[in-house]
């Protein structure tokens, strides 16, 4: 691959990440086409090859594609469990940092 196609690829991929962000904020605004907005997410994701940061992924559930409202979380020594209220399945994310848990009163 020529070095010009990987700066291309760089560009395009902070664009992606820019827009996931405006898309996040869309559907937390319209909430009757956060299904829409993250069905968008989600390919953006596949097509540009992200690995989603944990502030964003807590914010909706990757089964039913729905933001997480009211959904019950819970903390164990080093594993947070999220467990959704539309659809009752549960995400789980593994404690690296402190920073991790100090996120969690944010959502
Ligand atoms: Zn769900």
């Amino acid at each position: 691959m020529n070095v010009k196609n990987m700066k291309l690829k760089e560009i395009a991929n902070k664009i992606a990440k820019q827009r996931i962000i405006e898309l996040i904020n869309n559907a937390e605004n319209l909430p009757e086409y956060e299904n829409y907005y993250i069905d968008l997410i989600m390919k953006l994701k596949s097509t540009h090859k992200i690995k989603l940061e944990w502030p964003i992924r807590m914010k909706f559930c990757k089964h039913c594609r729905h933001l997480h409202k009211n959904s019950r979380i819970r903390i164990k020594n080093k594993k947070i469990s999220i467990i959704c209220n539309k659809c009752s399945k549960k995400t789980e994310f593994f404690k690296k940092s402190n920073k991790l848990l100090n996120g969690v009163s944010e959502i």
